[in-house]
C-alpha cells in the first residue's frame, strides 16, 4: 500500500516538475526524495456572505509525495472554536485550492477565521483574517412614524395633502386631518398600508375649503402599537380671501303654535360659503329647512352639507352641476338627465346623508318626460315658483351680473308672496330661498320674516304641501 503511495506520489512528482522529470528514467524516479517541509497555507477571502453563512476560501501548496489535508477553523475570536471537515490536498507540489462553510452564524456579526494544513513533516496554521456576516433585516413593532410633507397644487378650494408613514412592521392605516386651525375638524379617508419597513408616501384631497385662506393638516397613522400625529403643517389657499359673514343681531324664534297656517323653508343651489352662517342663524330662529344641493357645491364644500345634516335638515336633489335639464344645445338624452340626478344623490349619500326624496329643477325648467325619470328614481319635484312656492328674489341680479337683492327687498317679496296665497288659508307655503353669492342680504331678511310669520300666527314646518310637489 505504501509503496503504491510512493509510486503514485513520484509520477505525480514526475507531472508537476515537467519535461525535466519526464526525461528522468523509471529507475530515478522509484528512488526521488519525497518533500521535507510542511505545508504552506495561503487565507483568500471568503465569499457568498449571508446572515449565517460565510464561504471560505484559501491555497494549500505541498510538499511533494507528502499526503496533505487541509481545513479552516473560525469563530468570533482567534481562540475560533469551530472546525470544518478534513480536506485531502493530494501529494503534489502545485497551489490547490480549498473551500468550506463557515456555517451557524449570527448575522452581523464579525469572525475571524483561519486555514490550517498538515502533512507527514508537521502542521501550518495559516494568517488570521476576518469576514463579517451580513446584517439581518431589523423588524421593528412599533407605532408608525409618520413624516409631514409639503401639501402641493392648491386650488381656491382644495389641496393635495401629503406624508409618509412608515408602518414599523405591522399593517398601518393612515390618513389626513385638516382645518383652519390646529383643532383640524376635516378627516380624509383611511389609507391601508402592509406591514413593512420601508416608508410609505401617502396622498389625499383636502375638500371644501375657502379661498385666500390659510389651513393646518397633518398625517395621522395608527397599527395595533398605537397611534402617532404627524406634526403639523400649513398652506394656504389660492384666490381672494372669501367674505366674511356676519349674523344680524336680535331677532325673535318662530313659534311654534301657529294657528294660521305654516310655511316651509327651502334653500338652494349649495352649499357655498356663507351655509355655516345660515345654518347659525337658522338656529338662533329655531328653524328647519329642506336644501336642494347641488353636486358640484357639495364636492367643493362637503363638510357644510354635512353640517346642514347634522343640524337636522334635509337635503334634496338639485342636479350635479344645476344646467337646465330641458334647455341645453344639443338637448340631454335620457341618460344625461338621469345622470344629473343620480351624481347629486350618490354625492350626497357617500358623505352620510339619507337619499333624497325630493328634487327641484335648476331654473324651473322641467317637462314631463324628466319628472318621468326622477319619478323612476323614487323622487318628488318640487316646484319653483307658483302652486304655494314663495319665489323670494334673493338670486336677482344687476346688469353686471351682481347680487342685486338687498335683505329689505326680499323681505318684502316673501311678505307680498304670502299676501297672494292669503296668510292664514292653513294650506301651507313654501318660502323659496337660495344659498348662494347674496346669502348676507338673505340671512339678514330673515328675522324681519320670521317676525312677519310670528305676527300672523303663522309657523314653520318640514310638511311641503302636496300641491307645492309635482303629480
Ligand atoms: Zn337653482
Amino acid at each position: 500500500m505504501k509503496h503504491t503511495n510512493t509510486l503514485r506520489a513520484s509520477v505525480l512528482a514526475a507531472v508537476a516538475a515537467g519535461a525535466m522529470a519526464l526525461a528522468m528514467s523509471p529507475a530515478l524516479a522509484a528512488t526521488a526524495v519525497t518533500g521535507t517541509t510542511a505545508p504552506v497555507v495561503e487565507a483568500w477571502a471568503p465569499t457568498w456572505p449571508t446572515t449565517t453563512t460565510e464561504l471560505l476560501n484559501g491555497g494549500v501548496t505541498g510538499s511533494g509525495g507528502l499526503d496533505t489535508t487541509a481545513w479552516f477553523q473560525y469563530g468570533t475570536t482567534t481562540a475560533y472554536g469551530s472546525t470544518t471537515a478534513n480536506q485531502d490536498a493530494g501529494t503534489g507540489t502545485a497551489q490547490v485550492g480549498i473551500s468550506d462553510d463557515a456555517i451557524n452564524l449570527l448575522p452581523g456579526t464579525t469572525y475571524h477565521f483561519r486555514m490550517d494544513a498538515k502533512n507527514s513533516v508537521g502542521t501550518t496554521n495559516g494568517k488570521d483574517g476576518t469576514f463579517k456576516t451580513t446584517a439581518a433585516p431589523v423588524v421593528t413593532t412599533s407605532k408608525p412614524a409618520v413624516e409631514a410633507w409639503a401639501a402641493s397644487w392648491p386650488s381656491d378650494n382644495g389641496a393635495l395633502l401629503n406624508g409618509g408613514v412608515t408602518p414599523n412592521g405591522l399593517a398601518t392605516t393612515a390618513h389626513f386631518q385638516y382645518g383652519p386651525t390646529t383643532a383640524y375638524g376635516s378627516v380624509t379617508a383611511d389609507q391601508s398600508i402592509p406591514a413593512g419597513t420601508a416608508q410609505v408616501g401617502i396622498s389625499d384631497n383636502a375638500v371644501g375649503l375657502q379661498s385666500g385662506t390659510v389651513y393646518h393638516f397633518r398625517t395621522v397613522a395608527v397599527n395595533s402599537k398605537g397611534t402617532t400625529n404627524g406634526a403639523d403643517g400649513t398652506f394656504t389657499t389660492t384666490g381672494t380671501t372669501p367674505p366674511v359673514y356676519t349674523l344680524p343681531a336680535g331677532g325673535t324664534k318662530i313659534g311654534t303654535n301657529g294657528t294660521n297656517g305654516w310655511v316651509v323653508f327651502t334653500f338652494d343651489d349649495g352649499p357655498y360659503t356663507g351655509t355655516p352662517y345660515l345654518l347659525k342663524e337658522l338656529a338662533a330662529l329655531g328653524l328647519h329647512a329642506y336644501f336642494f344641493d347641488v353636486g358640484q357645491q357639495i364636492q367643493a364644500f362637503p363638510s357644510y352639507m354635512q353640517a346642514e345634516v347634522a343640524a337636522g335638515d334635509v337635503i334634496g336633489n338639485h342636479t350635479y352641476d344645476h344646467q337646465s335639464l330641458t334647455e341645453a344645445t344639443p338637448p340631454l338624452t335620457s341618460a344625461q338627465i338621469t345622470a344629473e340626478f343620480t351624481q347629486d344623490n350618490q354625492i350626497i349619500t357617500s358623505l352620510g346623508a339619507p337619499a333624497p326624496t325630493l328634487w327641484r329643477a335648476p331654473y324651473g325648467e322641467t317637462s314631463p318626460a324628466v319628472n318621468a325619470i326622477a319619478d323612476g328614481l323614487g323622487m318628488t319635484g318640487v316646484y319653483s315658483s307658483g302652486n304655494g312656492v314663495v319665489d323670494s328674489g334673493d338670486w336677482v341680479t344687476d346688469a353686471n351680473g351682481n347680487p342685486d337683492a338687498s335683505a329689505a327687498t326680499i323681505t318684502a317679496n316673501v311678505e307680498s308672496g304670502m299676501a297672494l296665497y292669503g296668510n292664514g288659508t292653513k294650506l301651507g307655503i313654501d318660502l323659496e330661498f337660495h344659498d348662494g353669492n347674496n346669502i348676507q342680504q338673505t340671512i339678514n331678511a330673515l328675522p324681519a320674516i320670521v317676525k312677519y310669520l310670528n305676527a300672523h300666527d303663522i309657523t314653520a314646518s318640514m310638511t311641503l304641501p302636496s300641491f307645492t310637489k309635482y303629480n
